[in-house]
């Protein structure tokens, strides 16, 4: 038997008992009478005592041990005379008796603590030391967790679990395909499931109502911050259901996710238009932890003769609390040069503060009396040492910049709590989302998102106004400023889908040879139908209030798409390409 207990259960009540224990050697303290050595598994570290007196030999043993040694060792339990509260074994030791080195190691290339010294590529290099380090097992072992637990859950309710192929043909999800060239039918490739979208349709023409799957999806983006090339989805599908059903059934999953591995009740999450959100936080993944909503002021602006507010599509601001005195003329330019930059692209920025004293202060005073500037305040609700920031321009940049703005002041101004969870459904997404480059519209969430009953009629428009107002039977669940998932009822009726393709830009022969195949399954008694998909990977990091999803995920790849451990993607050799139908044409290095 390699071990009797582990490292991390060890307390007071086992004093006296004779235990066996294995591990590898998280530290090493010599003082020459007494040596230390911190055993650690998954468990836990469990401190280690060699006494010079006692065991000479057994001691001299010890000070060889480098870190990261695995040992075995049998010894005795006993309570500690200089305890360690922040441990939860810190009240005993082990009187050690015999020592195996089970293995050796090479000085590991980074300290394997809670906070360590290694940058980000050396931790992925080595990751297996790196997954030794509390705060990465840990946010691993808690993915298991949330992983088990939905899988308990939706089980509880009905789910089946079906795998789906990895193997499959381009499913247009808005990125692009990771393809796998086929060595027995040259010239021709499958490509890595974005989603398991069409499947999971075809799953519910196949009667396997209520289908579920933790699932990887591959999608080949320009990895933007915190995007992993491969990504886990609890992905779902029911048969006979409406958008509450599912909103419902989705809602009861995340609460009990709260519930199960956190021990938080969560309230029920309340529900936003589209049109709402982008209103009032200019984002459809607003932050709900702070208030700070949007104030449209273009009645009050207009027509004063201010030309810039007067030939703009739309004036917006927001009031930041108490902030009239902590922000000096420089800062407000370090603030508009902030928005100004490329990644923002505001054109500039207006504030008004009102003093504690009562005075008015506005970098627009010129163009706006006292009065005037009053009732703008008013309207944003302010007080005296309160600023209102306001942007003017095009409506949907204007918001997007507003909405950045929003976020910044919410973190200068300290307002985020990161204790609170602040879930909301946002509901009622358009259709059909107009793209100005390719002259087309895009589909907001997919192409097999149902238009809602109300708005079915406006499918046969050709007006582009008519078509853009449409709304899709669409929802996100967004928590804390991050949109956790996304679903739709879908279209069952291959008319409809056709229209909906048509739409979308494609011609009868592409709609039908990219996805014959499921507007055939709809012609054999589809069921209306609809599902939802959350990131796994997301879900997890912002219930633990982290940014990153690196660490949920094993072993991620890194900003260039690369692993770095095992040195992915690579060059295959002459004799595999030739095997594979395939010639390289790679530019001259
Ligand atoms: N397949 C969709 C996605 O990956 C989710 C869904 O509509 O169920 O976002």
């Amino acid at each position: 038997m390699y071990r009797t207990h582990n490292c991390g259960e060890l307390r007071l009540g086992h004093a006296g008992e004779q235990v066996t224990l294995a591990g590898w050697t998280a530290a090493k303290r010599d003082f020459g009478q007494l040596t230390f050595i911190d055993l650690r598994d998954r468990y836990g570290i469990t401190q280690l005592v060699f006494d010079m007196d006692t065991q000479p030999e057994l001691c001299e043993q010890a000070r060889k041990i480098g870190r990261e040694w695995v040992l075995q060792i049998d010894g005795v339990v006993r309570e500690r005379s200089n305890k360690n509260p922040d441990r939860p074994t810190g009240d005993i030791e082990i009187d050690v008796r015999s020592l195996r080195v089970l293995n050796a190691s090479k000085v590991p290339p980074f300290t394997i603590e809670e906070d360590t010294d290694g940058g980000d590529e050396i931790r992925m290099k080595y990751r297996y030391l790196d997954i030794r380090r509390a705060p990465v097992k840990e946010k691993i072992i808690f993915r298991s967790k949330v992983a088990i637990e939905t899988r308990k859950h939706l089980a509880d309710e009905g789910f089946i679990e079906i795998e789906t192929p990895y193997l499959i043909k381009s499913t247009p999800e808005g990125a692009r395909d990771f393809v796998v060239p086929s060595r027995m039918n040259a010239g021709e490739f499958y490509a890595l499931p974005q989603s398991p979208q069409t499947f999971k349709q075809i799953l519910m023409v196949a009667g396997m109502d209520k289908y579920f799957q933790i699932v990887k999806c591959f999608r080949d983006e320009d990895l933007r911050a915190d995007r992993q090339p491969e990504f886990t989805q609890i992905d779902c599908e029911m048969a006979f259901v409406e958008q509450e059903d599912i909103l419902n059934t989705f809602e009861r999953l995340t609460k009990h996710l709260y519930k199960s591995v956190l021990g938080i009740e969560l309230p029920d999450f309340p529900r936003i238009s589209y049109d709402e959100a982008m209103q009032k936080y200019g984002s459809d993944k607003p932050d709900l932890r702070f208030d700070m909503a949007f104030t449209e002021l273009d009645s009050l602006v207009k027509g004063k003769g201010f030309p810039v507010f007067d030939n703009v599509e739309l004036v917006v601001g927001i009031n930041t609390r108490g902030q009239a005195s902590q922000f000096s003329n420089k800062d407000i330019k370090k603030l508009t040069s902030w928005l100004q930059r490329p990644q923002i692209g505001a054109k500039g920025l207006v504030h008004v503060k009102w003093n504690e004293d009562g005075t008015i202060k506005s970098s627009v005073g010129k163009f706006y009396t006292d009065e005037q500037l009053k009732t703008w305040l008013e309207a944003m609700d302010a007080r005296p040492g309160d600023m209102l920031l306001i942007l003017a321009g095009e409506k949907d940049a204007t918001r997007k910049q507003l909405s950045e703005l929003r976020l910044e002041m919410a973190g200068r101004m300290e307002l985020i709590d990161p204790t609170v969870i602040k879930p909301l459904w946002v509901v009622d997404f358009p259709l059909l989302e107009w793209d100005e480059e390719s002259q087309r519209f895009h589909a907001m969430h997919h192409p097999f998102t149902s238009p809602t009953k109300a708005d079915m009629d406006k499918m046969n428009s050709t007006d582009r106004a008519v078509l853009s107002s449409i709304k899709a039977d669409a929802y996100d669940l967004v928590i804390n400023g991050a949109e956790i998932g996304g679903g739709s009822i879908r279209i069952h009726d291959r008319e409809l889908q056709m229209k909906n393709f048509h739409l979308l830009g494609f011609t009868p022969e592409e709609a039908e040879s990219q996805f014959g195949f499921l507007m055939g399954a709809f012609e054999y008694g589809a069921p209306p139908h609809g599902g939802i998909a959350f990131g796994l990977d997301r879900l997890c990091a912002i219930m633990q209030g982290e940014k990153s999803i690196r660490d949920y995920i094993a072993f991620p790849k890194n900003n260039q798409g690369r692993d770095v451990m095992i040195d992915a993607p690579s060059s295959i050799d002459e004799e595999q390409l030739k095997e594979l139908h395939l010639q390289l044409d790679l530019p001259e290095q």
